[in-house]
């Protein structure tokens, strides 16, 4: 099922036609598809099979309750970065026992959260945060479930500000520093070490790195089995890619089938982070065109949408499609560069696009879903955008249009 798509010229989330959402709630508006977001958490967690697993959703992609709701009603895990995301994941019904923490950054009240909370693992990052779980579960009398992030040292081949595997990122521990760090956990009071975690890096279009990780950490298994460390678990971490444009990333069942080639004969649970895989092309970021203007080397086609509203063109360089949300309008077909409103020249949504456009007509960013309105502000005192979800032919608000009032609600005067 193609969850949008057009309808005799006309842009539809499953069965509601946008064009519909975008003049009743405004622009811009993030649109899900429900039914999107429930087969793609499916395709994950059956392509597992009856091998011992938990999808554990990596919640900072797009953290909208309702988004972690559909989840949850499924029997999702999450992966988390902070106790804001742990408290959402709870507001939305999700089981803490199903939730890994991970970040370079736990703060000494986010990890008191997350130990009364029981979450299932803290994914330790470094010596520093693993002595104080220690000293934190032992006050509160608490084991607390740990495993250490390794860093195994692989290029993603991706983006440098979304590649976390390499030994100049911040993130994780060496493997060498992790064989180490094992037995000094091993002996430190509080701590109960479960499973052993990676994470490499996000919008990976090819199986190799993934599978040159593991082949790494499942070194260190061994070595640490020798000594008497044994794990219930192995965490793979998140960071398939998806479909933007002519991308050709493994699709779920065969990036599974490639973990669980590598990892059957361990027994171990497996647990797996996407964000980007799960949501990205479950949503779309609906924009209106506010003018057309003629530069002496691009046109611009100016829309109410910034990079305040979706930032990953301008910070990545990442490319999105951008489509008319009707295209039965009758305009002269150009060349444009895709611009906000925002005052930094990089703002942009996209570049040299072909499109049949006037002012007044609805555009729709494809794959928007993952890293869109999570990673949105209010620079420019831009309220932020309203989000919609859709199931069938029912629409949900999810999240309201913030206002003007919203903007500087916790300011006040001298
Ligand atoms: C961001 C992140 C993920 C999710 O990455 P995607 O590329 O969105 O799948 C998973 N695990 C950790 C630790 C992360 O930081």
């Amino acid at each position: 099922m193609e969850y949008f798509d057009y309808i005799g010229g006309s842009f539809v989330a499953e069965k509601v036609k946008v064009e519909d959402l975008a003049k009743q709630y405004g622009t811009p508006l993030y649109v899900y598809s429900r039914t999107c977001l429930e087969d793609t958490f499916k395709a994950f967690d059956s392509s597992f099979g009856d091998t011992p697993h938990l999808v554990c959703y990596a919640v900072k992609a797009n953290s909208n309750i309702a988004v972690l709701n559909v989840m949850a009603k499924l029997g999702a895990g999450f992966d988390i970065v902070s106790g804001g995301e742990l408290a959402r994941v709870i507001k939305a019904g999700g089981d803490p026992a199903k939730v890994v923490y991970s970040g370079v950054a736990k703060s000494k009240d986010e990890i008191i959260y997350a130990l009364e909370k029981g979450i299932k693992c803290f994914n330790v990052e470094s010596e520093a945060e693993m002595q104080r779980i220690s000293e934190i579960a032992t006050s509160l009398k608490k084991e607390a479930p740990v495993s250490i992030r390794v860093n195994p040292d692989v290029d993603a081949g991706t983006h440098p500000y979304i590649s976390t595997g390499l030994k100049k990122n911040k993130f994780g521990v060496t493997i060498d520093k992790a064989y180490d760090l094992y037995l000094a956990a091993s002996k430190m009071p509080g701590i109960a070490i479960k499973g052993i975690d990676c994470h490499i890096g996000s919008q990976l279009t090819t199986i190799t790195p993934f599978t040159d990780a593991i082949d790494r950490v499942l070194c260190l298994v061994d070595r640490l089995e020798k000594v008497g460390i044994n794990f219930s678990h192995i965490d793979v971490g998140g960071g398939l890619g998806v479909v933007y444009d002519d991308e050709t990333p493994p699709s779920i069942k065969e990036y599974v089938e490639a973990i669980k080639d590598k990892l059957v004969h361990k027994k171990l649970t497996i647990i797996c982070e996407p964000g980007r895989a799960m949501v990205a092309n479950a949503g779309v970021l609906v924009a209106k065109c506010e003018y057309l203007k003629e530069g002496e080397i691009s046109n611009f086609c100016i829309v109410d949408t910034a990079m305040n509203d979706l930032i990953r063109p301008s910070l990545y360089e990442a490319w999105m499609k951008i489509e008319e949300v009707n295209k039965n309008l009758d305009r002269p077909q150009k060349e444009y560069d895709v611009v906000g409103p925002i005052c930094e020249t990089g703002d942009f949504l996209g570049k040299g696009r072909k499109l049949k456009v006037a002012s007044g007509d609805y555009l729709v960013v494809r794959g928007a879903g993952a890293y869109g309105f999570a990673m949105s502000s209010n620079y420019n005192s831009r309220p932020r955008a309203a989000e919609i979800l859709v199931s069938a032919d029912k629409t949900y608000v999810i999240r309201a249009r913030e206002t003007i009032d919203d903007l500087y609600a916790l300011e006040t005067l001298v």
